[in-house]
């Protein structure tokens, strides 16, 4: 049996150790960083991390509402909750993440043991509420999100400093979307879109690098409109990037995920210029057909599309290529889908997420016509079959070839072979000394598969 801290101890050593935390997350990077942001602010105050939530003192789900999977699973969470609140009273239970910024009244009528909900953009309300709730004992909810563009520092959900180093690490720099898809949840979830100051981005990254950090990876929505609604001062992605790369020991750039629209020429050169900037780019293109993309008010054609791969791929010979792809969307033909299959045969992407499309309340397409389960599902092993061929014979292709690799450290399943990804993105397994943790090693491909390649360094 865990043993129980009283409340009366966790009250009266606010900085001593105070008991466990157990964090649950659903869903994007996003919510991964919020997570690593919750576990900081929970570190703050005396609580110390655990993997059994059955010991936890302090219990937070970090939820997603992107598709109704991660909520149900959420909702089934909870459940198991009430058992755990009911044996220990004490136990203090949070909600966070997006279901909770759209859902929060229906959490606390379903699951009454709740001790609080907090929104997106409160995250760093987070200690507070801990506090309250070991106090109180009172429901609270924080769901407030910045109304507007051009928000001010102040309404910027707010970032922890101290962290433990890593070697890779996640960085937003913008939150919420303008962009309103008919299929997406976020704008309100998350908010209208709003840039960090560049200053704060810099000095986060730098504090990251020399504390032993490599590789950062910048998040937004739109990660590529960063700056746009700046209130002043405004900072091009491109140039933040050239900031960047100017920070000593940090060695590689990624971001994710850019709107194609917003793609422009300065990025690209942005990418060709700066060896920091990693050569890959994970540009969601959603659909193949113009139709789709209309209804779907994705705001560029399949044309437009190419062009930027065709643009990319001049500047940068081998940039490695990902996507994101929906199948099944409302009112989808056999023609529409047919031309998502074509695109996907002629752009050859190295990846793609693929998924069934999954409506969700309060979306325009929730009410629009919707495909048959059986249809989204048969659609789906079709794509999936065309893009796993691709990436195999992408794969195939690149044996022979010589990959820039940073050593992550050893593989799960067989601890003499190390792993990291390429430049491009790629998985690359290959023998070698877990000294090399960290290290940028040159890598030559000697066999593919459809994960990724295996290797020897050279
Ligand atoms: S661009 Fe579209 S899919 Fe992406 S977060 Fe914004 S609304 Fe959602």
């Amino acid at each position: 049996m865990p043993t129980l801290i009283q409340p009366q101890s966790l009250r009266q050593r606010p900085h001593q150790r105070r008991g466990t935390y157990f964090v649950q997350t659903w869903g994007c990077q996003m919510n991964e960083e919020d997570s690593e942001q919750m576990s900081l602010y929970l570190k703050q105050i005396g609580f110390e991390a655990t993997e059994s939530i059955q010991e936890a003192h302090v219990i937070l789900l970090n939820t997603c509402s992107v598709r109704k999977k991660p909520e149900d699973k959420a909702f089934s969470m909870l459940g198991e909750l009430s058992a755990i609140k009911k044996a220990r009273p004490d136990t203090v239970i949070g909600v966070c993440g997006c279901m909770a910024q759209l859902r929060a009244d229906e959490i606390r009528r379903r699951a009454p043991h709740v001790d609080f909900v907090v929104g997106t953009g409160q995250v760093g309300a987070i200690p507070g509420l801990v506090e309250e709730a070991l106090q109180k004992r009172k429901f609270q909810k924080r769901i407030e999100l910045p109304e507007r563009k051009g928000a001010t520092v102040e309404e910027m959900p707010k970032r922890h400093v101290g962290r433990e180093s890593k070697l890779k690490a996640f960085v937003p720099i913008q939150y919420g979307c303008d962009k309103f898809c008919t299929f997406c949840i976020v704008p309100n979830t998350r908010g209208r879109e709003r840039s960090r100051p560049t200053v704060d981005i810099l000095e986060e990254v730098a504090a990251l690098a020399s504390q032993g950090t490599r590789e950062v990876t910048l998040l937004g929505q739109t990660v590529n409109s960063y700056g746009k609604n700046m209130p002043e001062g405004k900072v091009p992605f491109s140039q933040l990037l050239r900031l960047l790369s100017d920070i000593p020991d940090l060695e590689r750039i990624r971001y994710t995920s850019p709107y194609p629209r917003d793609f422009k020429t300065d990025v690209i050169e942005t990418i060709r210029d700066c060896s920091k900037v990693m050569e890959h780019c994970h540009m969601p293109v959603q659909a193949g057909s113009d139709e789709l993309l209309k209804r779907m008010k994705r705001l560029y054609t399949v044309d437009g599309y190419k062009e930027i791969v065709r643009d990319l791929r001049d500047a940068i010979p081998g940039v490695g290529l990902t996507t994101d792809i929906i199948v099944g969307f409302p009112g989808e033909t056999e023609s529409e889908f047919q031309d998502t299959l074509a695109l996907v045969q002629e752009v050859r992407f190295d990846g793609a997420y693929m998924f069934i499309y999954s409506p969700r309340p309060g979306t325009p397409a929730a009410d629009m016509e919707q495909v048959p389960q059986v249809v989204k599902k048969e659609r789906l092993d079709r794509l999936m079959s065309l893009q796993n061929r691709i990436t195999c014979e992408i794969n195939q292709s690149l044996v022979g070839q010589l990959f820039e690799v940073l050593v992550e450290g050893t593989s799960h399943r067989n601890p003499g072979t190390l792993q990291g990804y390429s430049r491009e993105f790629r998985m690359v397994h290959f023998p070698g000394s877990a000294t090399l943790r960290g290290q940028l090693v040159k890598v030559r491909a000697v066999e593919a598969h459809q994960w990724g390649l295996k290797g020897e360094i050279a």
